[in-house]
């Protein structure tokens, strides 16, 4: 059966952040759909913290292309070019996408215009669409903050908040398995894509121990990764959807007895202690170094 959606009109499809992200190059962003199917218990993307001005349920933003080709036109026009990050807040990839093409159609438009692009997913749907990323990895102009830091107009980046395949189907129940997004990242960077995987959030005492991390790694470079950045796992709201009150209550029902560790470290606040979170950056960049994997894009 196909996944249910609403389709919906959007006055803006084109995001202008007000700093470049260091972190994922970008300095626009794109969401084809309005939430996201994949239904990853941490997502802070629903609920009261970003959730409020998402339209209930999964829609599909069906006049994306048209909005987007009067938005980078004028962009283009003042030559203010940047990559655009796909993947923010919604997967580009869904199921829907197969048949709608939406992200497909805007890849094409983002090609007319030069635009370089970061996509993060995670799903195989990824594959289908390398013919149109390779023209724009050879037409994009890097925006000059960027010129000798980057060789390439395209990243495609896959998320992972853990390589088990248990850890995965409880908190991440709608996406495509970590071995399915491993692969895939294998098979763009065969193609000659620069490839990374994006390990946010690790999960408190379930993926983000010195062996898990360290499996994580590993893996990452063996399936090709050219970097790996990663972080920890942040917590808010109180209502129903937000994503704290998902999280304690899948938990709960899979592992009592990391709710008060994981209580613990969190304390009153949405991010886990410093200590934690300087403890977890040692690791991570040590098992890196390891790796010989670079903790950055560039
Ligand atoms: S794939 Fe990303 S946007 Fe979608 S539910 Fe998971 S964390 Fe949220």
């Amino acid at each position: 059966m196909g996944e249910l959606i609403r389709k919906i009109k959007v006055k803006s499809v084109l995001n202008k952040q007000k700093y470049v992200d260091d972190w994922f190059l970008s300095g626009y962003s794109i969401n084809p759909y309005s939430g996201c199917s994949f239904n990853c218990v941490y997502c802070y993307t629903r609920g009261s913290k970003y959730g409020e001005h998402q339209v209930p349920g999964l829609a599909a933003k069906i006049n994306a292309p048209e909005v987007l080709v009067k938005q980078l036109k004028n962009r283009a026009r003042k030559k203010e070019y940047g990559f655009i990050a796909f993947g923010s807040a919604t997967d580009p990839y869904l199921p829907v996408e197969r048949d709608l093409k939406i992200t497909r159609e805007l890849l094409m438009i983002i090609l007319r215009f030069h635009f370089p692009v970061h996509l993060l997913t995670r799903s195989p749907l990824v594959l289908r669409d390398l013919d149109i990323l390779k023209k724009i990895g050879k037409k994009a102009i890097i925006p000059s903050e960027l010129e000798g830091k980057t060789d390439t107009g395209v990243v495609i980046s896959f998320s992972f908040s853990t390589t088990d395949e248990d850890l995965a189907r409880i908190f991440e129940p709608g996406a495509p398995s970590p071995q399915e997004r491993l692969e895939t990242m294998k098979k763009c960077k065969e193609k000659g894509f620069r490839v990374g995987a994006i390990c946010m959030p690790l999960l408190p005492f379930l993926s983000d121990s010195e062996e898990r991390l360290d499996e994580m790694i590993g893996k990452a470079k063996e399936y090709g990764a050219d970097f790996l950045m990663a972080s920890g796992l942040t917590l808010f709201g109180e209502g129903p959807q937000d994503c704290k009150t998902r999280y304690y209550k899948v938990l709960a029902e899979y592992f009592p007895e990391l709710v008060p560790k994981t209580r613990a470290i969190f304390g009153n606040s949405f991010a886990p202690s410093r200590k934690y979170q300087q403890e977890l950056h040692e690791r991570i960049v040590r098992l890196c170094q390891k790796h010989q994997i670079r903790n950055k894009i560039y």
